[in-house]
């Protein structure tokens, strides 16, 4: 089976929405275990899209298309589709009731646009929607499998996990098995020195690393033997040891939190650069109200001295420095007696002040035994400073 998405729209050739919908269907098509072979995308445009249409009948034997089965002029994927195929459309009366249905309960009288919607490709399989009005479509033709999916994610991804899925796993060449292994405290190039026999020699299982926002990940991926990829998990867990996290699904918050729930342990925060921004991860965490006391997010000079009380004077380096996380760790700790504090301060740019270098963060965790104190240099926007630091705080959390 050798696969091809093509994705319709406008709007992703303009770049104002970034293509989703071929990364999530890229991904699960390769845990399936079918070979992608080309990715398209094309603006809503009917020759242009008969054009790619073809292409992809000559060449593969899955398709499946995304976008345009809206109800307006420009989604015309399905009408595209049908005319190529000499397929004619017919109004579905259950898909018609369905989608009138859907906009009642709404309160709304259904357009008649969206009579549109329910006309379906003669001999189509009709995949439902719950999320949406536009059902997607199967098409079986000339041993070619067609699938027209709808273009919000929020509609194409179950339908993808509910509907598509179900048909596909019968055309998979063979089942891919993945194990994902989450490290932290090691560079890229550090860790690929510690591999660098097992990244060269492999041939299956695969062997990927990636640079994640909690640190590096490697993709672990066989396509014949399980226990071939058991024994280069394991050879791979004796060389990284101490820097190894998490697998899979892990979520560095959820671990931190049930953690500590586990070890009855509480925690109270200082919060200058992240604003709030770790007591929010920890906060999305179920059980989080067994751990966290509170977030003080202490931003100017004037609130930390006020916390610390001492003069604005007596703050040194604009608010950014080692002695003076660790002090506000030490005061959180004593003033809200958990058995954990956490203070961070640092630098998120673009605009620092003077002798303060972007990127510069001190994190501090104490109890009652003994405290950690550490500087960290990052780069990059803004945004990413902020979610490495969150991510080094809740790191700095495991210790
Ligand atoms: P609608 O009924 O909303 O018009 P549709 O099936 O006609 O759905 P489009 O009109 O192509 O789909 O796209 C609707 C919206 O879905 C886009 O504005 C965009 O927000 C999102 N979308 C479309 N294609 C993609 C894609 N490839 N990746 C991510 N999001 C997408
Ligand atoms: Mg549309």
């Amino acid at each position: 089976m050798v696969g091809e998405i093509i994705n319709v729209g406008t709007e992703l050739l303009l770049g104002d929405i970034i293509n989703t919908n071929a990364k999530f269907i890229s991904e699960r098509l390769a845990n399936l275990g079918i070979d992608l072979y080309y990715q398209t995308v094309v603006g809503d445009n009917s020759e242009r899209l008969t054009t790619i249409l073809k292409t992809a009948l000559k060449r593969s034997n899955l398709i499946i298309l995304t976008g345009g089965l809206g109800p307006t002029k420009d989604d015309l994927t399905k009408e595209v589709v049908a005319k190529t195929l000499k397929i004619p459309l017919i109004l579905n009366y259950p898909c018609y009731q369905e989608i009138k249905r859907k906009f009642e309960k709404r309160g709304i009288y259904m357009p008649r646009n969206n009579i549109k919607q329910a006309l379906i490709p003669k001999g189509a399989k009709i995949l439902p929607n719950p999320n949406g009005t536009a059902p997607g479509i199967y098409l079986q033709f000339n041993k070619k499998h067609i699938f027209l999916l709808p273009g919000p994610p929020k509609e194409l991804q179950p339908m993808f996990l509910n509907s598509v899925e179900n048909l596909l796993i019968n055309y998979s060449d063979s089942q891919l098995t993945s194990k994902i292994i989450k490290t932290y405290g090691i560079g890229e190039s550090g860790l690929v020195k510690l591999i660098d026999d097992l990244l060269e020699n492999q041939s299956d299982p695969t062997i990927a690393p990636l640079a994640k926002v909690d640190g590096v990940h490697i993709r672990v991926t066989t396509k014949k033997n399980f226990s071939d990829l058991e024994k280069v998990v394991k050879i791979i867990q004796q060389r990284l040891k101490d820097h190894i996290w998490g697998y899979d699904d892990d979520q560095l918050d959820q671990l931190i939190v049930e953690t500590m729930i586990d070890n009855k342990l509480s925690l109270s925060l200082v919060e200058s650069c992240t604003g709030g921004a770790i007591a929010s991860a920890i906060t999305d965490i179920p059980g989080s109200s067994m751990v966290l006391d509170q977030s003080q997010v202490l931003y100017t000079l004037k609130s930390k001295s006020e916390f610390l009380s001492c003069n604005i004077a007596d703050i040194p380096n604009s608010g950014i420095d080692y002695y003076l996380t660790e002090k506000l760790a030490k005061t959180i700790l004593e003033k809200t007696g958990t058995d954990i504090g956490l203070a961070i301060t640092g630098a998120l740019g673009p605009t620092v002040p003077s002798g303060v270098e972007v990127g510069e963060i001190y994190i501090s965790t104490v109890n009652n035994y003994k405290s950690i104190t550490k500087k960290f240099n990052y780069y990059g926007t803004r945004e990413n400073i902020k979610e490495r630091c969150v991510m080094t705080a809740l790191h700095q959390l495991r210790l």
